[in-house]
This record gives structure tokens, C-alpha cells and sequence, in this order.
């Protein structure tokens, strides 16, 4: 494409490089569907020099002290952190989410998240075990150039949460943010540059994941991959590494549950809010979102018409107006899978509570992909709504008998991310935390996380866990050195 757009290019070696084919992708404003940028369309030979890049620089990376990768990691920190506003202004105008959500969540945890791998590498340990058959003692070394391939719906969170423990573990990384949110990917790109970061240290290959996700999984010089993203891209992804005998880690999709007891609290409002939240922060378009919510009979009533009431106030809004707390879906064509997810809901015999339908802003952004908060109720546990990935504004309410008949509803998907129950009776939390199906149980709260314990699912939410030393770990290939 040509336009007045300015272009997104890649990093590679140090340097922000154009793609070898010339070609660009539209980068669209999700609260006005108009075009704001364009973004390098790359292919198998902008891969091809990202990863010799990468190679190449992994073992004068691998090379330095822990510490000393620790204060690069820092100074990323550092930059991101200088310039929050227009790295939130840049998140919020590229995937429609809200600015305050942007300046408050996304940038501060990716600055966390440096921070927190920085940590990890100066504290990462090694086993030793002594005594049995005279001393072992566990290396854990880096593995080289390894490929960090991300989402759109927490464009720099997600991709930060790979990178900073890839490099603080000693690896180079190939890069291969969502071609939807490819902004605050370049901005980082551009900070590595300013701050002087080693050339081929860390590269970002832009393009689409069709076109350049199969050269850069499979690439003979790349020694693993790191994916969030869709269980059918993930299955693909596992299926093209399978026989290179690849380190994967999958991070893929989700159907969770929040289970409320009729026990959870005097008066149920605060289980109420907490289950708003967790059905539509960020427009429902989190991995972690709550988008079933399970409900005993006896408060089922008083229950639904608290949930509606709280759903009803959240209302769409232009996503850079500080105020607005709710925003835009990411593309048209995401707006239009949620809005065929509506369509069936209506189909298998659903209840519309609330929403169901596009609304029209005024103003700058009467175009925009907004589609308001939905529920649906009187559907089956096991019905299509009930069992596959929508990722977007729409939750399901249901109502159930008793703790088992909660667990086999809770466990009744394919998906095995995450679950919530609001309980004030511990050994029943208790129970249902060892039972449910999922890799992160909440009780009484939803997405509370400490960045130290593992991440990930269970089924068909992925493989492997991030976060933390498991992230170290994952990154790191142990070699038990025996000494006689
Ligand atoms: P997606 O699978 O379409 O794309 C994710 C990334 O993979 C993008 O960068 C894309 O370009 C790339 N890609 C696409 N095809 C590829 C291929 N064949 N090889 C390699 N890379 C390829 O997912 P999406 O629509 O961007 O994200 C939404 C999904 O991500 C949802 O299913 C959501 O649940 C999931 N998600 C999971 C987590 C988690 O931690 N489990 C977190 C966020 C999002």
C-alpha cells in the first residue's frame, strides 16, 4: 500500500530496517475504522536476517554477567517509563482500548514486567545436590535465538512478558508482535536503538502471522518458541515444531468460569462487581476473562438483575477521552465473529438480557468497532455459547443446583485457563480449587497476579507455564554436571 500513513519497519541487527519486499498492511483505528499507519508486510526473508541477526549476537549476550543483562533490562524499563503517555496514547489509538486503561494497566505492567525479569536474572539460581553419589550441579544455560510471537488484545503486556525473560535468561529474541497492534512494538524498537541495546539482541519481524509466524517457528537457527494466542494458531504452530523436537510454550484460549455460591457475602454486591469486571475489562478480550458466570439458584434473581444493572452503566466511549472506561473491539473482523457468536446465542434458544448489538458513537467515532456489553441467560452448559472462545463484551449467566453440579458445568469446555469462585466457606474453596479444571483458580477476586507464580492453562489453553522461574526455567536448558 501508499499513503500519507507513516511506516512501522522492523528492527533487525540494530537497525530499523524496511521489509526486503517493500510491501506495507493498513494499521487501523479501532474507534474510527480509518487508517492511521502502515506496517511492514515481511516475509521469509526479513525472518531469515532477524534470525542470522539473532544467532549471531547470542553468544556475546549469552556472554555477560547476569547483572549486566539485568541493567539493560532496566534501561528498557527506564525508557518505556519516560515516555508513558505516548506509549499509553499509541496502545489505546491502536487496539481501541481505553486510555485509562492503557495508562494504568498495559504500560505499567510492561515496564513491570522489565523489571521484574531483571530481578529474575540476578536472582535465577542453579541446583546443586551434594552428598548421594559425590556433587551434581544443575547448569541452566541460554539456548540461543529464540522466537517470542504475540497477540493484539495486551499488544506490549504480553509481548514484555516474553521478551524481558527471554533476555534476562541470556537468549537473543525474533520478535513477531500482532500485525492488528504493531505500534507500541515499534516504539520499543525504536527505544532499543536510542538506548544503544547490542545489535541482534532483540529483533521484531512485523508482517502477517500467516506469511511470517511458519518461517520463524521452523527456522533452523531458532531453538524455541514462546506463543500466546489462539488454540487453532497454537495447534498449528505445535504441529510444524513436533518433528524439530522445539521447546514450545503455548498460551492459548479460554472459557472461563466464575462460580458464585450463594455463601459469597452478606449481600452478594461485592461478588456481583468483581464478576462485571472480570466478564468485560478490556471489552471481554482477555484470555483470563470471566465470560461464564455460574450462579446457585437460591440468588440466582437477585444475582442477574445486580449483574445487569452493573453491565447496563458500563457504556462505550471514545477510547482517548481519559473518561471512558470501555472502548472499541480491535477490528471489523473480530466485531464480526462476536457478533455471529451473538447471532448463535439467539439460535440455541438464548435470553438476551442486555446489548446484542453494534452502537453507533457520535461524532469521530460513529464508524468504530463498538459493540456494548452483552448477556445472554436460559442457554445450555453445553451448548456452543457455552463451550468455545468468543473473546468479546458477551457473558453467559446460569444457574446451578449444587457444588457438583457447579464443578461438571465449571469443567464442561474444552479450555483450562482460569476460574473464579466466591465462596466464604473455606473447605469448599478449597475443594473447588483442587477440582476445577484450569492452570489459575481465584477465590473471591478475579486476575490478581503475582508475577512470581506460574501462568498458564490446562486442555486446550496451552502448554507450559510462564511467569517468574518457570519462565527462567523454559528459557534454559539444564545440564547436570556430575563432579567425581
Ligand atoms: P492469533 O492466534 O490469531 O494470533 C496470535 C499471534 O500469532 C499474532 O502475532 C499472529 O500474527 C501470529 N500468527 C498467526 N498465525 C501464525 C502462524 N501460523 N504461525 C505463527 N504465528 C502466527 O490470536 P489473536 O487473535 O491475536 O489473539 C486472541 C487469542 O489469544 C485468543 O484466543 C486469546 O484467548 C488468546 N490469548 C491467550 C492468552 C494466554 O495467556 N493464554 C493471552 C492473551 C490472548
Amino acid at each position: 500500500m501508499r499513503g500519507p500513513w507513516p511506516r512501522l519497519d522492523n528492527l533487525i541487527g540494530g537497525e530499523l530496517r524496511p521489509p526486503v519486499g517493500g510491501r506495507y498492511l493498513p494499521v487501523h483505528e479501532p474507534a474510527t475504522a480509518g487508517v492511521y499507519a502502515q506496517v511492514a508486510d515481511s516475509d521469509a526473508a526479513d525472518i531469515d536476517a532477524a534470525v542470522r541477526a539473532a544467532r549471531d549476537a547470542a553468544p556475546g549476550w549469552a556472554a555477560l554477567a547476569p547483572s549486566a543483562r539485568a541493567r539493560w533490562l532496566e534501561q528498557l524499563a527506564d525508557a518505556i517509563e519516560a515516555r508513558l503517555d505516548d506509549f499509553a496514547a499509541a496502545e489505546s489509538k491502536d487496539s481501541g482500548k481505553p486510555l485509562a486503561t492503557a495508562r494504568t494497566v498495559d504500560i505499567p505492567r510492561s515496564i513491570h514486567n522489565f523489571r521484574h525479569f531483571a530481578a529474575e536474572a540476578r536472582t535465577f539460581g542453579a541446583e546443586s545436590y551434594a552428598g548421594e553419589v559425590g556433587l551434581e550441579v544443575v547448569l541452566r544455560q541460554p539456548l540461543g535465538a529464540v522466537a517470542c510471537i504475540s497477540p493484539w488484545n495486551l499488544p506490549l503486556y504480553l509481548l514484555s512478558w516474553k521478551l524481558a525473560p527471554a533476555l534476562a535468561a541470556g537468549n537473543t529474541v525474533v520478535a513477531k508482535p500482532s500485525e492488528l497492534t504493531p505500534a507500541t512494538a515499534s516504539m520499543l524498537a525504536e527505544l532499543c536503538v536510542a538506548i544503544g541495546l547490542p545489535p541482534g539482541v532483540l529483533n521484531l519481524v512485523h508482517g502477517l502471522g500467516a506469511k511470517v509466524g511458519p518461517p520463524l517457528t521452523t527456522h533452523r537457527d531458532i531453538k524455541a518458541v514462546s506463543f500466546t494466542g489462539s488454540t487453532a494458531t497454537g495447534a498449528a504452530i505445535a504441529q510444524g515444531c513436533a518433528p524439530l523436537f522445539r521447546k514450545l510454550s503455548l498460551e492459548l484460549g479460554g472459557k472461563n468460569a466464575s462460580v458464585v455460591f450463594a455463601d459469597a457475602d452478606a449481600d452478594v454486591d461485592a461478588a456481583v462487581a468483581e464478576c462485571v469486571r472480570a466478564a468485560f475489562s478490556n471489552q471481554g478480550q482477555i484470555c483470563l476473562c470471566g465470560s461464564r458466570v455460574l450462579v446457585e439458584k437460591s440468588i440466582y434473581r437477585r444475582f442477574l438483575d445486580a449483574f445487569v444493572e452493573q453491565a447496563r452503566a458500563i457504556v462505550p466511549g471514545d477510547p482517548a477521552d481519559p473518561a471512558t472506561r470501555f472502548g472499541a473491539l480491535v477490528s471489523q473482523a473480530h466485531l464480526d465473529k462476536v457478533l455471529g457468536c451473538i447471532e448463535l446465542a439467539h439460535t440455541e434458544g438464548g435470553r438476551l438480557l442486555l446489548g446484542g448489538e453494534r452502537v453507533r458513537l457520535d461524532g469521530r467515532c460513529e464508524d468504530g468497532w463498538f459493540l456494548p456489553p452483552t448477556v445472554f441467560d436460559q442457554l445450555s452448559f453445553d451448548c456452543r455459547t457455552n463451550r468455545e472462545e468468543i473473546f468479546g463484551p458477551v457473558v453467559t449467566l446460569l444457574p446451578f443446583d449444587d457444588e457438583a453440579q457447579a464443578l461438571a458445568y465449571a469443567n464442561g469446555t474444552d479450555y483450562g485457563l482460569a476460574a473464579s469462585v466466591f465462596t466464604r466457606d473455606l473447605d469448599r474453596a478449597r475443594r473447588m480449587a483442587e477440582r476445577l479444571q484450569a492452570g489459575l483458580v481465584w477465590i473471591n477476586g478475579w486476575m490478581r497476579r503475582d508475577l512470581r507464580v506460574p501462568f498458564g492453562g490446562v486442555k486446550r489453553s496451552g502448554l507450559g507455564r510462564e511467569g517468574g522461574a518457570e519462565a527462567m526455567r523454559f528459557f534454559t536448558e539444564a545440564k547436570s554436571v556430575h563432579f567425581g
